[in-house]
C-alpha cells in the first residue's frame, strides 16, 4: 500500500471506531500509568489483530512491511485522537527497534511477533543509584560462569518493571576494558529468580517506577543482544529512539496542549497582568516550539532539543496553571496532578542540563565540558 492519504483514512476511521467501542487506551505521554496498563495491553492487541500494530517492521516478524512513513501517520492519528499509539515506548520503541536492529534472527523470531501482539510487557534497566547522567558508570555485573552470566546489582527509576515480562538491561562484562567498553546489552526475563522488585511512590501518589535488585541471577547466553562488550553502542541507539521526535504527531499534540493553555481562566479575581502577561509568554514560547518542530521535521540529531524545549514548556504550562488556580492547586485532581508529574519528564530520558549539554557540543559546536 503505497497511497499515504487512502491508507491515513483508513487510520482514522480505524481509531475513531475504536474510540468509540472503548477499545482504544486514552493517550498517556511516555510513561503508562499502573491503572492503564492492562487497558493499554488490550488496545495493542486488538491493533495488532485488525493489522493496525508494527507497520513498519519485518512481516516474518510480525508486521506488515510497511515503510517508516506510515507509521508515522498511525502515530500523527493516534496523537489527533489522543490515544496511545502503543503497549509503551519501553517496548514497542526501545525494545523492538534494538533488536530490529541488532537482533539474531532466534531473538526476533522470539520477541517482536509477541511484543506487536502486545503479550508481552517491557521495561527499561539502565539508571542505577549510581548511574543515571553518567550511565557508563554502571556497576552492575553479569560475570560468565558456562552458558550463563551471573548478574548482581540494582537499577532504579525502572518505570512499569512491577508488570514487565522482560527488561532490556544493561551490565558491566567486563572490568579491564574502559568503562564504556565493558558493557553488554540483555534481553532480561524478569521472572527469572533472584530478582526483586519494589515500586517506588512518586509525589503523586503513583507507582510507575521501581527498584529491581539482582541477586545471583542466572541469565542464559541468549540473552545477550549484540556482541559481548558492546551494548554500549546498541544502549546509545536505544537512547535516540528514546529522545526522537515522532515529527508531525509531536506538533499535533503540541497545538492540543496549546489549545488548552490559551482556554486557562485567569479570569475574574485572578485576572492580574502578570498572569495575562504570563500566558502570552507561554503562548509565544508555544507557538515558536511549533515552529521548531515543523522545520526540524522529526530530525534525529535535534531530538535533545526538542526534548528539552517540549519538556521545559509543558512543565512551565503545568506551574502556572497550578498557579492561577491558588489555593485550588492544593486539591488533587488531574490538574494538580498534571504538575506533580511534570519535573519528572524533564529529568526522563536524560534531564534538562544533559540534553542543554547534548545541544551545546554536538549541535553548536561548543566545546566539550571538562571531563
Ligand atoms: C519519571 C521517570 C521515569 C524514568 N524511567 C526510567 C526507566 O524506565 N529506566 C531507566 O533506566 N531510567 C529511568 N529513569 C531515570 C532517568 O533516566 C534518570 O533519572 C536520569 O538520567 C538522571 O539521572 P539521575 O537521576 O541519576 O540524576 P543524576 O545523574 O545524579 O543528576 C543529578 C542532577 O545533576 C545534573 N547533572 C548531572 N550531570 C551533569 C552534567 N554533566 N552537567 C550538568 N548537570 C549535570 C542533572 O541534570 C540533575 O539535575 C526515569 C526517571 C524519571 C524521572
Amino acid at each position: 500500500m503505497t497511497d499515504l492519504r487512502q491508507f491515513r483514512a483508513e487510520v482514522v476511521a480505524f481509531v475513531e471506531a475504536a474510540k468509540e467501542s472503548g477499545i482504544a487506551c486514552p493517550a498517556f505521554g511516555a510513561i503508562v500509568p499502573p491503572d492503564m496498563v492492562e487497558l493499554s495491553q488490550r488496545w495493542q492487541a486488538h491493533a495488532f489483530a485488525n493489522g493496525w500494530s508494527a507497520l513498519h517492521w519485518p512481516v516474518e516478524h510480525g508486521g506488515r512491511g510497511l515503510s517508516r512513513a506510515h507509521t508515522t501517520v498511525w502515530y500523527e492519528e493516534c496523537a489527533r485522537a489522543q490515544v496511545a499509539p502503543y503497549l509503551n515506548l519501553q517496548g514497542y520503541v526501545l525494545a523492538a527497534e534494538s533488536i530490529m536492529r541488532s537482533g539474531t534472527d532466534e531473538q526476533k523470531a522470539a520477541f517482536l511477533p509477541r511484543t506487536a501482539a502486545g503479550d508481552i510487557v517491557w521495561c527499561q534497566l539502565f539508571s542505577e543509584p549510581g548511574a543515571g547522567s553518567d550511565l557508563a558508570g554502571l556497576q552492575t555485573s553479569a560475570v560468565r560462569d558456562g552458558d550463563d552470566y551471573v548478574l548482581n546489582g540494582q537499577k532504579v527509576w525502572s518505570s512499569n518493571a512491577q508488570f514487565a515480562d522482560y527488561g532490556i538491561l544493561l551490565a558491566r562484562t567486563s572490568l579491564d576494558l574502559p568503562r564504556h567498553k565493558g558493557i553488554s546489552f540483555f534481553l532480561l526475563d524478569m521472572r527469572l529468580p533472584g530478582i526483586d522488585v519494589r515500586p517506588l511512590r512518586q509525589m503523586t501518589g503513583d507507582e510507575e517506577f521501581c527498584e529491581v535488585f539482582f541477586d545471583d541471577v542466572a541469565v542464559p547466553r541468549s540473552s545477550l543482544l549484540g556482541p559481548e562488550n558492546e551494548g554500549w553502542r546498541v544502549a546509545m541507539e536505544v537512547l535516540g529512539d528514546e529522545r526522537g521526535s515522532f515529527g508531525e504527531a509531536g506538533v499535533i499534540s503540541l497545538d492540543q496542549r496549546l489549545d488548552v493553555m490559551a482556554s486557562v481562566s485567569v479570569g475574574s479575581g485572578n485576572r492580574t497582568a502578570i498572569a495575562t502577561d504570563a500566558l502570552a509568554d507561554l503562548l509565544v514560547r508555544g507557538g515558536a516550539l511549533k515552529a521548531f518542530l515543523q522545520r526540524v521535521d522529526g530530525d534525529v540529531a535535534l531530538a535533545p532539543a526538542t526534548k528539552l524545549l517540549r519538556t521545559e514548556l509543558t512543565s512551565a504550562a503545568d506551574a502556572f496553571e497550578a498557579g492561577v488556580r491558588g489555593a485550588g492547586a492544593m486539591l488533587l485532581d488531574d490538574v494538580t496532578n498534571q504538575f506533580l508529574y511534570s519535573p519528572g519528564m524533564r529529568i526522563a530520558g536524560g534531564s534538562s542540563e544533559i540534553q542543554r549539554n547534548i545541544v551545546g557540543e554536538r549541535v553548536l559546536g561548543l566545546p566539550r565540558e571538562p571531563g
